[in-house]
């Protein structure tokens, strides 16, 4: 992205143009959560100023333009992605909620005793517990694909993982905790020749580069909205039609049915019968406007800009002793991790908050890939399109004088 479009997205980030602790406001928290564009925010006060109605239901006209809204971010997300059909497109409130969704009723339609599951070392809670609670209940193993000192998954390993009781392999396509991208290709194509289905997690990469679900071969991939610059309270599931079709609603409820009795209920088709109740209509709607404006800018330029900051900000820490990377093997994305010498990560991002500066510090929901590297937490920076060489800075800056205050 050159220079005048980096300035052009900026303008479009109300937040970004605030001060706080009477300094510029310096977001690098980006993988926690990204800003958003004062379109997402406009179509979101549009819905509610013009249209607000339940959706699917009403015959009357704000209704049907309130469902059509909704339903066009089901094809907006549809070909974002690169899914067939706007089937396979399942609306939940989180990457959580669907990583939930998938273990919960594909796990109880197809796990039984002693069966295993393989997930990695760097997996995010969100793609651990779920997992860890189906096997409780049906018997499973889960067995770990290990990593090695930089952040590289051990593929030989993860070969030999395989046996007659695999049943599900669940992994992360980007690492919130340290950036490192996976080779995720080479993973699903392994799982595929063992006849086994695999998930992935897009939280991180969903928002840096484009997807083509079709072209990865992925039975399964989740993300959330707010961290592609959408609403919170949106998450996707995508999953191979042929998939979803046999397993059981996750929840159930009003919108989910065909046909209901005291005695029995028939369920809707795809997408439907995952989609209970009332859903968050003005997030969805929001959602659709905030991968549209992601397009507008074109993914292959926001990865190439971020790109740039990765490497500026890698060679700017990498020059001061004082501080050590964890997890780079040079695939990172958007998000770097570091300690510093005799300080901790939380006192680093409570002085930084009083520059201005957000950066986060913790175990980033990875407690075994902390275990891994030894450490409690890391404090963690993270890019988004509209961060800057400035920014980057202003953050190594102030980390300086916080080691020369330590020490
Ligand atoms: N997976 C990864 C890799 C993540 O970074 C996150 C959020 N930090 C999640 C899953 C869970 O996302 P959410 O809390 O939005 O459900």
């Amino acid at each position: 992205m050159n220079d005048s479009l980096i300035g052009t997205c900026r303008s479009d980030f109300p937040i970004l143009h605030n001060r706080i602790h009477d300094r510029s406001l310096v977001y690098l928290d980006n993988a926690a959560t990204t800003q958003k564009p004062s379109a997402v925010i406009q179509s979101i006060s549009e819905y509610y100023s013009t249209i607000n109605a339940n959706v699917h239901r009403g015959v009357y006209t704000i209704s049907q333009q309130a469902t059509d809204l909704f339903e066009n971010t089901r094809e907006t997300v549809r070909k974002y992605i690169g899914a067939t059909s706007t089937s396979e497109i399942i609306f939940t409130k989180s990457a959580t909620e669907s990583i939930n969704l998938v273990a919960s009723s594909y796990g109880d339609l197809h796990f039984k005793q002693d069966d295993e599951i393989i997930l990695t070392m760097m997996e995010h809670h969100a793609n651990i517990i779920p997992w860890q609670e189906i096997s409780k209940k049906k018997g499973c193993k889960i067995k770990v694909v290990p990593i090695h000192q930089d952040g590289t998954l051990d593929i030989e390993t993860y070969r030999s993982l395989f046996t007659s009781k695999t049943k599900f392999v669940s992994m992360v396509w980007v690492s919130n905790a340290i950036g490192v991208e996976n080779p995720i290709t080479e993973f699903i194509r392994i799982a595929h020749d063992h006849n086994v289905p695999i998930l992935i997690d897009a939280s991180q990469r969903i928002q840096h580069a484009n997807i083509d679900v079709q072209k990865i071969d992925c039975d399964f991939l989740v993300f959330s909205g707010h961290k592609a610059y959408g609403p919170s309270g949106t998450g996707i599931l995508y999953g191979k039609e042929r998939l979803l079709e046999h397993m059981p609603p996750y929840q159930s409820g009003g919108d989910m049915i065909k046909k209901v009795t005291f005695e029995t209920t028939t369920f809707a088709d795809l997408p439907s019968k995952f989609e209970a109740g009332t859903p968050n209509i003005e997030g969805f709607i929001g959602l659709g406007t905030a991968l549209n404006y992601v397009q507008s800018i074109g993914l292959d330029d926001i990865a190439k800009h971020e790109a740039i900051l990765m490497n500026y900000a890698i060679n700017a820490l990498k020059s001061l002793d004082f501080i050590s990377i964890i997890g780079y093997n040079g695939t990172n994305v958007s998000a770097i991790s570091f300690v510093m010498n005799g300080v901790h990560p939380h006192d680093i991002a409570s002085i930084l908050d009083k520059k201005g500066i957000c950066v986060r510090a913790g175990h980033h929901c990875a407690h075994p890939l902390m275990q891994f590297y030894k450490v409690p937490s890391t404090t963690r920076i993270s890019f988004a399109m509209y961060s800057t060489v400035d920014e980057i800075d202003a953050c190594i800056r102030e980390l300086k004088e916080i080691y020369s205050l330590f020490s």
